[in-house]
């Protein structure tokens, strides 16, 4: 769209979209239901709204929903799109269908500043933020949106980075008058800025993943940029002392990786470090990606791991691993520029 000076209404509340339009409460709820609920692009066809408002709203807003510009289909169901908003930036979403959930993984920004090296979002570098419309457009105009039951903010860029837009969309996400989904079905990912994770914790209700790569300060200093300023210990003390609300998850993102973070010392680190508290644990495979030599942990490791923390008094899961095939697993997304970064080495 090119720029008339119109204003976006994906992204917006009812309380943004009464004062643009200068309409009372309930026909701006009526809006953002069409927009959210229904996916309605454009605006004279929002039912239920007086026709001199949709003519005044046309004049001075435009929905902004995009489709994706493509989709590739991995052999275990999962597809993976790539969205370009107007900006233009690039950035890739992945549905992930189940047997009783069906979970859309959204991105936060168009790449990412973190510098996790097993990463390929890392690699990508930061190309910029995404809107809490964009965040939003990618769960409403996937084309499986109808069947969704779940929403992963798990895609490319670090959420707590982009907070004011992540917390706007969880919002939007499960306002009565947004997308409705609830807040139980949507989990936020971290690799930790700790500001970000007290802002969250308290200005939302939705679950929230810190990805935590070894129990041990120094290892994971040498190994996660992140480290170096907001310790992961800290930011464990946090959520351990955080007054869990009925039903919503604190968890730990555990990437297993052969010979490096899967030794008993570590399966001892972890079981200390979570001892006496509520926080889950997802142990998640390794996928290798074309810049490093590392390779995952064995799959019998990783029920060895689960199976040592839940008899230790430690919830702990295994998180299937999908899409590996299109580059759509965690740490592989990296929009349209794979083929530069594997020529850049
Ligand atoms: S793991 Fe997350 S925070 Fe780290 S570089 Fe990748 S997208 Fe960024």
């Amino acid at each position: 769209m090119p720029d008339t000076g119109k204003k976006l209404l994906c992204g917006m509340d009812p309380d943004e979209i009464k004062s643009l339009a200068n309409c009372d409460i309930s026909a701006a709820k009526v809006i953002t239901n069409c927009l959210y609920k229904k996916r309605i692009a454009d605006i004279t066809r929002i039912t239920g709204i007086s026709k001199q408002l949709k003519e005044y709203l046309s004049e001075v807003a435009y929905t902004g929903l995009l489709n994706p510009v493509s989709c590739q289909k991995s052999s275990d169901g999962s597809i993976k799109y790539l969205f370009r908003n107007n900006n233009p930036l690039e950035y890739e979403t992945v549905f992930l269908p189940g047997d009783r959930r069906n979970t859309v993984c959204v991105s936060t920004q168009a790449g990412c500043r973190m510098g996790c090296p097993f990463c390929v979002s890392g690699k990508y570098g930061f190309r910029g933020n995404l809107s809490a419309g964009d965040i939003i457009n990618q769960v409403i105009s996937l084309p499986e949106s109808g069947i969704l039951t779940h929403v992963v903010f798990m895609g490319m860029g670090e959420p707590m980075d982009n907070l004011d837009n992540v917390i706007k969309a969880c919002h939007i996400l499960t306002a009565e008058w947004g997308r409705a989904i609830s807040r139980r079905n949507i989990t936020v990912s971290t690799v930790g800025i700790t500001s970000g994770i007290k802002r969250f914790l308290r200005f939302s209700d939705c679950n929230l993943v810190f990805s935590l790569f070894s129990p041990f300060e120094e290892e994971r200093r040498n190994v996660i940029p992140a480290e170096r300023k907001y310790p992961a210990r800290e930011i464990i003390n946090l959520m351990k002392s955080y007054p869990l609300q009925k039903k919503r998850r604190l968890s730990i993102a555990y990437v297993m990786i052969d010979g490096i973070n899967d030794s008993d010392k570590h399966l001892e680190g972890l079981k200390v470090l979570l001892r006496n508290s509520m926080i889950r644990v997802n142990l998640l495979k390794y996928h290798q990606h074309p810049y490093d030599d590392r390779a995952p942990s064995t799959p019998e490791r990783l029920q060895y791991f689960k199976h040592e923390l839940v008899t230790s008094g430690v919830s702990a899961s295994i998180r299937r691993s999908r899409g590996e095939d299109i580059s759509a697993a965690c740490g592989l997304l990296a929009a349209g520029l794979r083929d530069d970064l594997m020529n850049s080495d």
